[in-house]
């Protein structure tokens, strides 16, 4: 069942957006190379709790951090650790807030210094892939209408969807329902209707959509290592349109 969020909840749903936003634009200032993604993972914890928040990732299924950091040909669920960033990586950090008993899940894939022109495409692509999906949320509109737009876009670009994850409602618990898959025919799925809020989240491969997991049992990364860039937003859909919650 899809659960539909009154005012007051999609305020509060707001409120952990914008705890969640303002960590991803400390941690962008802190990346740089040399940095390792352990430091990351703690800056993000420091920051989530001192805004009165608990970070969502940090045990669930017990995953052992507060962010997941995906480097290069990492997807996503990759996990902190000592690895130092290096001018030319790309990382995909995604976090999740809980606060006042609602959750918010956003990701942002970041260039460390000057990266490649490939690269620099890529992230253009799935951030863009990430508006197209968002722009496809109307009241009276299909869910799958948003996952047609995002794969539309992405390959008009000549990259790669991944097709073994997908975006999700979010509320009181981070992941509800539906799934929200970023490919498929317009038209389909439950009808769209005020109140739902979902994360909307493409993974895009620079090259084929393949996909395995480490054997660390978390990391997601792409079968023939090309670049993988990763964009989320939870977004809540008003009368008028969609409302992105996790913006500052
Ligand atoms: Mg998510």
């Amino acid at each position: 069942m899809i659960k539909i969020k009154s005012a007051r909840e999609i305020a509060l749903m707001r409120d952990a957006g914008k705890v969640a936003a303002s960590v991803l634009q400390e941690l962008e200032s802190a990346i740089q190379p040399g940095i390792t993604t352990a430091e990351l993972d703690k800056l993000a914890e420091k920051l989530i709790r001192r805004a009165g928040g608990e970070p969502a990732f940090l045990g669930y299924q017990g995953f052992p951090a507060s962010i997941c950091t995906s480097i290069n040909s990492e997807v996503v669920h990759g996990i902190p650790g000592l690895h130092r960033l290096k001018e030319g990586d790309i990382i995909s950090i995604d976090l999740g807030v809980l606060l006042k008993g609602y959750y918010s899940d956003t990701a942002v894939t970041f260039g460390v210094g000057k990266i490649s022109p490939l690269a620099g495409r890529l992230i253009d692509v799935t951030r863009q892939s990430l508006e197209e999906g968002i722009s496809a949320m109307r009241s009276g509109g299909y869910l799958s209408d948003i996952s047609h737009a995002i794969q539309k876009y992405v390959e008009a670009n000549g990259f790669s969807i991944v097709y073994s994850y997908t975006g999700h409602g979010i509320g009181t618990s981070m992941h509800e329902e539906p799934s929200v898959p970023n490919f498929g025919p317009p038209g389909r799925g439950p009808k769209l209707q005020p109140g739902m809020v979902l994360a909307i989240e493409p993974m895009v491969n620079a090259g084929s959509a393949e996909v395995e997991v480490r054997d660390d049992g978390w990391t997601v990364l792409t079968k023939d290592r090309s670049l993988s860039a990763h964009f989320e937003h939870s977004v809540a859909l008003a009368k008028d349109g969609p409302v992105i919650l996790t913006i500052l």
